[in-house]
């Protein structure tokens, strides 16, 4: 089944179950519909507490779904082994926002980068010094690199070191959650440069989460945005990022700094209509999740969860999808208009 998408995932709900006193169970993800093609970078953004992470964690075998499928490579992977899993990770990797927490502050880069090496795949020595020297000359690291400990790096150079041993498994897939976050914005832009090489050079396929849209749209082909554990919009990532539909995804362009002060204005104005605040963490509700921050909703909105709809390419879960360029205009003219006056 080599022409199907190398991750699918059909309906996937995770509800983590929680005691009363502690709120409650939490549906952080429903009814998620998600392909990643085969060499294709798709961004997976919302706010934090939105289910990016479980989505990844889910995929990753991490957390069990409670419903729906993930499919890898053609295969249901959604009920796993351990030697389906040992099997996995030759294929699917991870890289996470803080890597330094998952080093051994004790163990030398090599000793990092080979432990999978030795513990899943068994090589020989020589050739898990090879695959470790290959791989930290992938993230543009030195060979000296390989006898230092992760403490002797910078930020940067520890996600870089984070890559590699991903990338020693050689593997087809890899998850990348918050990678670049916690990052200063110019050692962000060389480490999505790496990823966007490694990319064309490996032909690597990536799900990559952030919470930040630009960060997103710098790798995406795909841009698949949640709110509330729902995809609210899927779609081509300029169609995504430039012109987005659904009230959410709007807002969140809205909050991002744009050097253009005619169009910063028009985002400033367009922030102001929807309120930032967080939802709580709990059961689905009955209507959309975004209703109570929609500067757009009406009482329809609150009574059942809009359908994620396809149109030319885009799919976009809201009911008044179609009124909101017009709505948003005249709603922005209103308050420009207040203003001035
Ligand atoms: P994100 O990565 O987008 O910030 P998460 O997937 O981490 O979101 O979390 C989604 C929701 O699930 C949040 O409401 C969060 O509080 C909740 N959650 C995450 N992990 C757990 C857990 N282990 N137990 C209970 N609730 C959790
Ligand atoms: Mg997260």
């Amino acid at each position: 089944m080599t022409d199907a998408a190398l991750l699918q995932v059909r309906g996937l709900d995770v509800t983590y179950r929680r005691s009363r006193l502690r709120g409650g169970d939490v549906d952080a993800v429903r009814g998620v519909d998600l392909t990643v093609g085969r060499g294709e970078t798709v961004g997976l953004v919302g706010e934090s507490g939105s289910g990016k992470s479980t989505i990844g964690s889910a995929v990753l075998g991490l957390v069990p779904a409670t419903g729906g499928r993930v499919a890898f490579d053609g295969a249901d992977i959604t009920q796993r082994t351990r030697a389906d899993r040992r099997l996995l990770a030759r294929r699917m990797q991870v890289v996470f926002q803080d890597p330094y927490g998952s080093m051994n502050p004790a163990h030398t880069v090599e000793d990092i980068l080979a432990e999978a090496l030795r513990y899943n795949l068994g090589l020989p020595a020589q050739e898990i010094r090879e695959r470790v020297l290959r791989a930290l000359d992938d993230v543009g690291l030195p060979p000296g690199a390989a006898r230092r400990y992760p403490a002797s790096f910078s930020g940067g150079q520890r996600q870089r070191i984070a890559i590699a041993r991903a990338l020693v498994m050689e593997p087809e897939f890899l998850v990348c959650d918050e990678a670049v976050s916690a990052l200063d914005l110019s050692v962000q832009a060389q480490v999505l440069n790496l990823l966007a090489r490694l990319k064309r050079t490996r032909g690597l396929s990536y799900l990559f989460i952030s919470h930040d849209l630009s960060v997103v749209r710098y790798l995406s082909d795909t841009i698949v945005v949640l709110y509330a554990g729902r995809v609210v919009e899927r779609g081509p990532a300029a169609r995504v990022a430039e012109t987005p539909q659904h009230p959410y995804t709007r807002a969140l362009l809205a909050a991002a700094p744009v050097p253009d002060p005619v169009v910063q204005r028009r985002r400033r104005a367009e922030r102001r209509l929807a309120p930032a605040s967080i939802p709580t963490a709990g059961r689905s509700s009955e209507g959309c999740a975004f209703a109570s921050r929609c500067p757009f909703a009406q009482d329809a909105c609150r009574t059942r969860v809009p359908d994620l709809v396809d149109r030319d390419g885009v799919a976009v879960a809201c009911r008044r999808r179609d009124e909101i360029d017009a709505l948003a205009g005249a709603a922005i003219g209103a308050a420009r208009t207040d203003r001035d006056a």
